[in-house]
C-alpha cells in the first residue's frame, strides 16, 4: 500500500491570469510554492494582500504524486523511503509544522571486500582494517558512490573526500514524506497542485509567463501567469524553455553543461530484527553499490535496502522488480546476514536469520543526482548565480541549482528547499518591482490550444502511476 494521494489536488485554470505558476512538485518546487502562497512570516491563507501576502499559486506536477525523488512508502506497518533517505534537517520544516522523530542510526559501516566483512566506525577506519589506506579505484569509487551517482573522476576534485564522510544512518519516523504533506498543506487554500500535467514550454507573451503543458487526457493547455519558477531537474528545464525566444545565453550553456547519474533501489522487508553490526554496508566487488540496514523497531521488523549507483544502475534497472528482489536476497545472503558473530561471511546462512521477505519495493531514478563536474560548477564551468534567472519573471529551483558558498554541493534536500526558498524570494521581488514592458506579440494568445475539446475544471479522479 502507497501512501495516499497528496492534498491540494485541483483542475487545471485557463480562464483567468495566475500570479505565479510552478513546474515541478519537487522539494524545490513546494518550498518555493509554499513560501509564495503563505502569507507574511509563512501565515497560512492570507490571500489577495498585495505583493506581501500569500498568492494565487499553481504548482504543474508530471506525476500522480508529490516530492518528486523524495518518495515514501508504508507498506504493512514498514515506512521505505526510496529516494532521499535520511532525515531531511528539522530547520528545513516550513513555519508552523513541527518535524516528527528521528530515529537514532548507527554510523558503523561494513566494507566488504571479496570474502572479507570488514567493519568500522568510518570509511577510514574501515580501509585501515582492510590494510588498505590507500583505496583501489573500485573501492574509492563504491564509497564515493554512498552519496554521489557518478565516478569520482567526473566530479570536482575537491569532492573526492566525499568519499571518506562518516556518515550517520538515523532516519524519520514517519518518512521524509511528512515534510512533502507539511509543504503542501501548510498555506491552507492558497497552494494548488495539478497532478498528472506535464510541462511542455515556458515562454513570454505580452508581459506575461507562459506554460504549455499537456494535461493528464492529453489535453495540450496554454496557461499564464505574471511569474514562474520551473523545478524541474536541469536537463527537463532546458527541454522547457528550449523554444523561448531571449533566454538568457548562460543559462541555457548552464542547463547543456549538466549530467545526471541513475540509481536504482530495492527494499526489502522483514519481521525479524537481527542485531547487525553494521548500518550499511558498502559492496564495490557486488552487483550493488551498498546495502542499508534498518532496525523500524518492535512489531515491525527490519529494512535492508540495496542500492544500485552509477554504473551499478543501468544492469540492475533492467531486471523486473522480482528479478531485482531475488538478486537482493542473495546479496544479503553474501553478507551472511544472521550469522552475527562471524567476522567472514563463509558461514552464510542463506538470509534464515531474517526469514520471509513481507514487504518490497522498487525505485528506478533515471537522473538520480548531479554529477558535481568541472564543466557545470568549476571555476570554469557555466554555474553563475544569474543563471537561475532566464527570462524576465521566470526563476530556476531545483536541488541543481542549490550551490552554497565555496561549497558547491548542488544535490540533496537541503539544497533543493534552498534554491525553491531563493526563487520564491525572486519572485516576490520581481512582482514588487516596477512591471516590465509588454513584450512583442510571438504567438497565439494564451488559452486552451487546438485539440480535444479541454475538460479542464474536472477533478483529477484517477491518477498516472507515480513514475520515479
Ligand atoms: C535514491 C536517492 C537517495 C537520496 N538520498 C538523499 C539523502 O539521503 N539526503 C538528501 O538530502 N538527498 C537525497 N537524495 C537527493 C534528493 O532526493 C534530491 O536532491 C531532492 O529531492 C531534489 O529535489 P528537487 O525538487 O530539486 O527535484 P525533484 O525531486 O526531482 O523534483 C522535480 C519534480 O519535477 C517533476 N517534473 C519533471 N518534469 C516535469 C514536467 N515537464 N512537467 C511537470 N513536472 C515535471 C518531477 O516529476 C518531480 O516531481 C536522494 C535521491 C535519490 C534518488
Amino acid at each position: 500500500m502507497t501512501a495516499p494521494p497528496a492534498p491540494g489536488a485541483t483542475a487545471l485554470p485557463t480562464s483567468r491570469v495566475l500570479d505565479v505558476i510552478v513546474v515541478g512538485a519537487g522539494l524545490a518546487g513546494l518550498r518555493a510554492a509554499h513560501d509564495l502562497a503563505a502569507g507574511p512570516g509563512g501565515r497560512a491563507g492570507d490571500m489577495d494582500s498585495g505583493m506581501g501576502g500569500g498568492l494565487d499559486v499553481l504548482v504543474l506536477e508530471r506525476d500522480g504524486r508529490a516530492g518528486g525523488r523524495v518518495r515514501t512508502e508504508h507498506h504493512g506497518g514498514f515506512v521505505l523511503d526510496l529516494g532521499a533517505v535520511l532525515p531531511y534537517r528539522a530547520g528545513d520544516a516550513p513555519p508552523g509544522s513541527v518535524p516528527g522523530p528521528v530515529l537514532p542510526g548507527p554510523s558503523r559501516l561494513a566494507l566488504v571486500i571479496g570474502d572479507r566483512v570488514h567493519i568500522g566506525a568510518d570509511p577510514e577506519d574501515c580501509l585501515r582494517a582492510c590494510g588498505l589506506p590507500e583505496p583501489p579505484p573500485a573501492v574509492l569509487e563504491a564509497l564515493f558512490q554512498r552519496i554521489h551517482v557518478g565516478p569520482p573522476a567526473a566530479y570536482l576534485p575537491g569532492r573526492v573526500r566525499d568519499a571518506f564522510a562518516p556518515y550517520s544512518t538515523a532516519y524519520r519516523r514517519a518518512g521524509n514524506g511528512e515534510l512533502v504533506h507539511a509543504l503542501l498543506t501548510g498555506t491552507g487554500p492558497g497552494l494548488r497542485v495539478a497532478y498528472g500535467v506535464s510541462a511542455e514550454a515556458v515562454d513570454r507573451s505580452g508581459g506575461l509567463v507562459r506554460v504549455r503543458c499537456r494535461d493528464r487526457d492529453g489535453t495540450a493547455v496554454t496557461l499564464s501567469a505574471r511569474a514562474a519558477v520551473v523545478a524541474t531537474p536541469g536537463p527537463a528545464t532546458l527541454a522547457l524553455l528550449d523554444g523561448a525566444a531571449g533566454t538568457a545565453a548562460r543559462s541555457r550553456a548552464f542547463l547543456a553543461s549538466l549530467r545526471y547519474g541513475p540509481a536504482t533501489v530495492c527494499a526489502l522487508a522483514f519481521r525479524a530484527r537481527p542485531r547487525l553490526p553494521w548500518a550499511y554496508a558498502v559492496t564495490p566487488d557486488l552487483s550493488a553499490t551498498m546495502v542499508l540496514a534498518r532496525d523500524m523497531g518492535p512489531g515491525v521488523g527490519t529494512v535492508l535496502q540495496a542500492y544500485f549507483m552509477a554504473h551499478k544502475a543501468g544492469p540492475a534497472a533492467a531486471l523486473s522488480d522480482a528479478e531485482l528482489c531475488d538478486r537482493t536476497q542473495g546479496l544479503l545472503r553474501r553478507l551472511a546476514l544472521g550469522d552475527r558473530d562471524r567476522a567472514r561471511n563463509d558461514g552464510r546462512d542463506g538470509g534464515k536469520g531474517l526469514g520471509p521477505v513481507v514487504a518490497h519495493a522498487v525505485a528506478r531514478w533515471p537522473a538520480a543526482g548531479t554529477i558535481v563536474s568541472p564543466a557545470s560548477y568549476g571555476t570554469s564551468g557555466t554555474w553563475h548565480p544569474a543563471v537561475r534567472r532566464p527570462l524576465p519573471g521566470v526563476f530556476l529551483a531545483g536541488d541543481y541549482a542549490g550551490v552554497r558558498g565555496d561549497c558547491p554541493l548542488p544535490y540533496g534536500m537541503a539544497a533543493a528547499l534552498a534554491s525553491g526558498r531563493e526563487a520564491a524570494a525572486g519572485v516576490r521581488a520581481y512582482l514588487a518591482g516596477p512591471l516590465p514592458p509588454p513584450d512583442p506579440p510571438t504567438g497565439p494568445p494564451p488559452g486552451p490550444e487546438p485539440g480535444p475539446a479541454p475538460d479542464h475544471e474536472r477533478s483529477p479522479g484517477a491518477r498516472h502511476a507515480p513514475r520515479p
